[in-house]
């Protein structure tokens, strides 16, 4: 069939181009509802050299996606409805929406709340104190009490950062053999723990980047009492092990940190399920400087918009998962989590596509990124399937590989 698009809208399909259209021959793609990633860190301001909103949206238009929502731990924080609104318009150059989730506390230090009103009057609807948790939980319960009075949500980075502490990976087998300071699964779920226990006293949250198969099965008991409790995986959690670690390249050390196979299977499991609803990518670009040192020294974090949509595809759909399942995963739950309005494919609807080569084979090269970071454990992977482009608020990127 043609998709015609007129003035960034759809219009009624025709089996006659309208003259004077430009033709895009995309025979043997998929296009779907553009793509969204609901965890995404831009290091503007403070930290350019390992990325900027340019070279994030440029990312994110590169691994297909037309949305992201962008985390506050950049310097200064993403903590007041100024700095908001100059991180959104710098997106509007792009077909790619920037969404920012703000910070709960001023400067992410847990402990005096932002001024949420005025903040969500830009049209927030998403608030964390990400890269770390908010560790008073006087101070979440409040978080949650006004945010969801507002109609936002608290994204809590669940941690305990006590027990966490000075850990570089998973605490377990591997990390009792390489002689490398742990990180226990039960840092994360105790945070969890607390997070489904307000969500049972007030109302409703939102937790980040799900690795641990004793969180899994907290919040899945919360689904089943009726908590509003929604969370969401990334690629890294659900594809490798701790084991990787045993190399020290320092590209396997995120957090939290890569898991054991029980930990990644029970998140599959629940990715696959809809217990956790999401999949994000959590992409934290490093510089080469920061990143390249001694595996407990270097930095938490890897990227992931441009590695994401293919080992989806490659991955996920030859292993039980449905697209549908997959486009609700990553197009309608993150976009319904911020309150944004969901794409349509449909007559009259705006035209936000992904458009999808299902059978493209390349082999990640981290060096055609165009992230201005490098920092994937994905390098080097043969993958099937890859983002041909976007076409989103008029602007159009349609790339030959
Ligand atoms: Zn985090």
């Amino acid at each position: 069939m043609n998709l015609h698009v007129r003035d960034g809208v759809l219009q009624q399909t025709a089996s006659e181009v309208p003259a004077g259209a430009d033709v895009i021959d995309l025979r043997g793609h998929w296009i779907t509802p553009g793509w969204f990633d609901l965890h995404v860190h831009l290091r503007e301001p403070g930290k350019e050299v390992a990325e900027t909103i340019a070279s994030g949206c440029m990312a994110a238009m590169n691994g297909g996606f037309t949305g992201i929502a962008c985390m506050p731990n950049t310097q200064p924080a993403l903590d007041d409805a100024a700095i908001v609104n100059w991180v959104r318009e710098q997106g509007n150059a792009f077909p790619v929406d920037v969404n920012v989730i703000a910070a709960i506390t001023r400067g992410r230090e847990g402990k005096e709340l932002v001024e949420m009103s005025e903040i969500v009057e830009t049209g927030v609807r998403g608030f964390s104190d990400d890269g770390g948790p908010v560790k008073s939980s006087a101070v979440l319960l409040h978080a949650v009490e006004y945010a969801n009075m507002l109609g936002a949500r608290i994204f809590e980075h669940a941690e305990d950062i006590y027990l966490a502490e000075g850990g570089s990976m998973n605490d377990g087998e591997w990390s009792t053999r390489l002689g490398v300071s742990g990180m226990p699964t039960i840092a994360e779920a105790i945070d969890v723990a607390r997070c489904v226990l307000i969500a049972e006293y007030t109302g409703e949250l939102f937790i980040c980047h799900v690795s641990a198969r004793e969180s899994v099965e907290l919040i899945r008991g919360a689904k089943k009492k009726g908590l509003r409790i929604t969370g969401e995986v990334c690629p890294h959690h659900l594809l490798l092990t701790d084991e990787a670690c045993n190399t020290f390249d320092t590209n396997f050390k995120m957090n939290p940190p890569l898991r054991g196979e029980a930990d990644r299977k029970a998140c599959w499991d629940a990715f696959l399920d809809g217990t956790l609803e999401v999949y994000c990518t959590d992409h934290a670009p490093h510089a080469w400087e920061d990143k390249t040192q001694e595996f407990d020294i270097a930095p938490f974090g890897i990227v992931g918009l441009e590695t994401a949509l293919s080992l989806a595809l490659t991955h996920f759909l030859p292993n039980g998962m449905s697209l549908s399942t997959l486009l609700d995963r990553v197009v309608y739950s993150p976009r319904e989590i911020l309150s944004q309005s969901l794409p349509q494919i449909a007559e009259g609807q705006p035209a936000n596509l992904t458009i999808i080569d299902p059978t493209h084979k390349h082999t990640v090269k981290p060096a055609d990124f165009k992230s201005l970071s490098r920092n994937t454990p994905f390098g080097g992977w043969e993958l099937t399937g890859r983002a041909r482009g976007v076409i989103h608020r008029s602007m159009a990127l349609v790339q030959t590989f």
